[in-house]
C-alpha cells in the first residue's frame, strides 16, 4: 500500500490548494501517473489538431487549385469594388497581360455605357444579406465588346466584406438566342403569309396566336382573339364534343396528329360553316406545357358544289336510267326487226338458190345435148350464162353463211387448233395439188378456247386466198405458224403472193371489198368480212401485213386455252 504524506485529504484541488502539506506516498504516485497520463492526452490531442491542420491545408490547397483552373472566371472584389484576387480565366478574360488586375477597379472594364450598371451592382452587393446579386453588361475587349453576366456572393474576412464575383461569358447564349428570335421570326412570318386560318392553342384550348387569314375569316383582330377561348370563336358550347375530344387527344397524345377532320360549326358573324380541321401538338419554347398548332379550311362552298353535283349526279342518274330504258326497248324492237329481217334475206336467198340452179342446170344440159345445133355465138352465150349462175350460187352461198354467222349461238369451249388446220388443210387438197402449192408448218398450233367452225372458216378463206392470190408464174407457197403472247394466241398464215397495199388493209374486211376484177382472180368479196365477223362473235380478231409484190402475212387472234 501507498505511503500517507500527512493528510488523508486525496483530491487534487486540495492538494493544489495545500501544495505545502505533506501527502503519502501512495498518493503521490498517483498523482505522478495521473500527470503522465495527462501529459499523453495533451500529445494525442496536438497530434490530432496538427492532423485537422495538415487535411485543412491539404483542402484549402485543393480548393486553390480548382479556383484557379476553374473555366468560369472569378474575381473578389474588396468594398469599393476594387480586385484583390483573381482566377487564370478571369485573367483571360479581363486581359491581364494588358492591364494589371490587383487593385483595378471593376468598373474599369465593361464598355463605357454599362459602368453605371457596375456601381449599381456593388451598391446592391453592399446591401444584399448573403444572397446572389446578377448583372448583366458588356465588357469591352480588344477584340470587340462581349456580353456577360456578373454574379457575386458576398464574404466576410475579419471584419471586412468582399464579394465573391463569378464573370459568365455569354456570347455563345447570346446567339443562340437570337438564333431562337430569328427562327421565331421565320415561323412567325409563314404562320402570317400563308392564306389558311391558323392559330395556336394552349392546353386550354386558348388562343395564344393567330394569323391574318384567321382574322379576317373570323372578323376578329389578332390581339382581341388572344388568349380568346376557341370554342367561344367557333360557338362550340353545346355541339363541340366530338372536336373537342380530337384536338385534346392531339394534346395529350405524342404523335397524334389530326388531319382532315371534317367538322360543322355555327361561328357567330358567320353562319354554318364546315372546316377541315388540320391539329400537331407543338412546343412554343422548351421545358413550357404543349400547344396546338391548328389550321382550318372552309370547305362550304365545296361542298355546297360537291352537294348539287352530287344532286346534278341523281338527276343525271335518273336520266340515265329513262334512257336506258328507252334504249333497251328500241333495241329490243330493232333487234326483233332485224331478225325478222334477216329471216327474210335468209328465206330469199335460200328461196332464190333453186331456180338459179335450176336455170344453170337446164343451161349445162342445152349445152351439153345441143351444142351440134348452136353456132359458136350460141355456145358463147350459153357458156356465159352457166359462168354466171355459177358465180351467183357462190355469192348467194357466201351471203348465206355470212348471215348465218351473226345469228347462230357460238358457244366458246377449248378448240385443237392443230387439229382444224389438218382437217381444212386436208380437204383442201385437191386444190393444192392443182396449184403445185406447198404448204410450210412453223411448230404445231396450240389448244384454244373458241369455236371450231369459227377457225374452220377462218383457215379455209385465209388459206385459200393465200393460194389464190398469186401470180400465174409462181407456185403458191403458204407458211403456217403460231405465236403465242400473255393469254392469246396468234396465227399466222403468210403466202408468197401479189400482196395488198397499206391503204387497203382495213377495207378488205368489209363485204363485198375486192382489189380485183373476176378475171384477174375469181370470188365473191365476202370471204375476209366473213372471216372478221366470226371471229369478233368469239372475241377474236384479224388483221394484215403485207406490200404489192412481197407477199401477206394474214392473222388471226384468239384466246389461249387457260
Ligand atoms: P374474195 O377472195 O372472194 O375476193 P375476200 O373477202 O376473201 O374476197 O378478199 C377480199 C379482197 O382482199 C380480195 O378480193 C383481194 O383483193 C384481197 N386479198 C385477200 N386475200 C389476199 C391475199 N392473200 N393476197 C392478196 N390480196 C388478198
Amino acid at each position: 500500500m501507498g505511503k500517507m504524506i500527512r493528510s488523508g485529504h486525496r483530491s487534487s484541488g486540495h492538494l493544489r490548494g495545500h501544495g505545502a502539506k505533506l501527502v503519502s506516498a501512495d498518493a503521490k504516485d498517483l498523482l505522478l501517473a495521473k500527470a503522465e497520463q495527462q501529459q499523453t492526452q495533451s500529445q494525442l490531442q496536438v497530434e490530432h489538431l496538427r492532423g485537422l491542420l495538415a487535411r485543412e491545408k491539404n483542402n484549402s490547397r485543393r480548393l486553390k487549385a480548382i479556383y484557379q483552373h476553374c473555366p468560369v472566371g472569378y474575381v473578389t472584389l474588396d468594398e469599393k469594388g476594387l480586385i484583390t484576387e483573381w482566377n487564370q480565366a478571369a485573367a483571360e478574360f479581363l486581359e491581364e497581360r494588358k492591364r494589371p488586375l490587383l487593385g483595378a477597379p471593376m468598373t474599369f472594364f465593361p464598355v463605357r455605357e454599362d459602368v453605371g450598371q457596375v456601381l449599381d451592382h456593388l451598391s446592391r452587393c453592399k446591401q444584399t444579406d448573403g444572397g446572389q446579386v446578377v448583372t448583366e453588361l458588356r465588357l469591352k475587349r480588344s477584340d470587340g465588346q462581349i456580353p456577360v453576366q456578373i454574379v457575386s456572393v458576398p464574404f466576410h474576412q475579419g471584419d471586412k466584406v468582399f464579394f465573391q464575383t463569378a464573370l459568365i461569358d455569354l456570347t455563345e447564349w447570346k446567339k443562340h438566342e437570337s438564333a431562337l428570335e430569328e427562327s421565331k421570326k421565320f415561323s412567325e412570318a409563314i404562320i402570317q403569309t400563308t392564306h389558311e386560318p391558323l392559330i395556336v392553342v394552349d392546353v386550354n384550348l386558348r388562343i395564344v396566336q393567330s394569323n391574318e387569314a384567321f382574322a379576317k375569316l373570323f372578323k376578329l383582330p389578332r390581339r382581341l382573339a388572344k388568349s380568346m377561348p376557341l370554342e367561344a370563336v367557333l360557338n362550340l358550347w353545346w355541339n363541340g364534343n366530338r372536336l373537342r375530344q380530337r384536338l385534346e387527344d392531339v394534346l395529350l397524345k405524342k404523335n397524334a396528329p389530326l388531319n382532315n377532320f371534317e367538322f360543322e360549326v355555327q361561328p357567330r358573324h358567320l353562319g354554318r360553316r364546315i372546316f377541315l380541321f388540320n391539329a400537331r401538338r407543338i412546343r412554343c419554347a422548351e421545358n413550357s406545357p404543349p400547344a396546338l398548332l391548328i389550321a382550318l379550311e372552309d370547305i362550304t362552298a365545296r361542298k355546297g358544289t360537291e352537294e348539287k353535283l352530287a344532286q346534278t349526279n341523281r338527276q343525271l342518274q335518273l336520266l340515265n336510267n329513262e334512257l336506258e330504258k328507252r334504249v333497251e326497248e328500241r333495241t329490243r324492237e330493232l333487234s326483233a326487226s332485224h331478225k325478222q329481217l334477216e329471216g327474210f334475206c335468209y328465206t330469199i336467198a335460200h328461196d332464190l338458190r333453186s331456180p338459179l340452179r335450176a336455170m344453170a342446170g337446164f343451161s349445162a344440159a342445152l349445152l351439153d345435148d345441143f351444142a351440134p345445133q348452136l353456132n359458136g355465138r350460141g355456145r358463147s352465150y350459153l357458156e356465159k350464162i352457166v359462168g354466171a349462175g355459177e358465180h351467183m350460187d357462190r355469192l348467194i352461198h357466201d351471203l348465206l353463211e355470212y348471215g348465218r354467222l351473226t345469228t347462230i349461238d357460238l358457244e366458246k369451249k377449248p378448240v385443237d387448233a392443230e387439229e382444224v388446220l389438218h382437217s381444212v388443210i386436208k380437204s383442201m387438197q385437191p386444190a393444192i395439188d392443182e396449184k403445185h402449192a406447198r404448204i410450210d408448218r412453223k411448230g404445231k398450233l396450240p389448244k384454244i378456247y373458241g369455236h371450231k367452225a369459227v377457225l374452220e372458216v377462218a383457215f379455209s378463206n385465209l388459206i385459200s386466198n393465200a393460194l389464190k392470190f398469186v401470180p400465174a408464174e409462181k407456185s403458191p407457197r403458204v407458211t403456217i405458224w403460231p405465236e403465242e403472247k400473255d393469254e392469246n394466241v396468234r396465227i399466222w398464215i403468210a403466202d408468197n403472193g401479189i400482196g395488198i397495199e397499206a391503204r387497203y388493209h382495213g377495207k378488205i374486211f368489209e363485204v363485198f371489198q375486192r382489189l380485183h376484177s373476176r378475171d384477174a382472180y375469181p370470188g365473191t368479196g365476202i370471204g375476209l368480212a366473213i372471216v372478221h365477223r366470226a371471229l369478233q362473235r368469239i372475241g377474236g380478231d384479224v388483221g394484215v401485213e403485207s406490200e404489192p409484190g412481197k407477199g401477206s402475212r394474214f392473222w388471226i387472234r384468239v384466246a389461249a386455252a387457260g
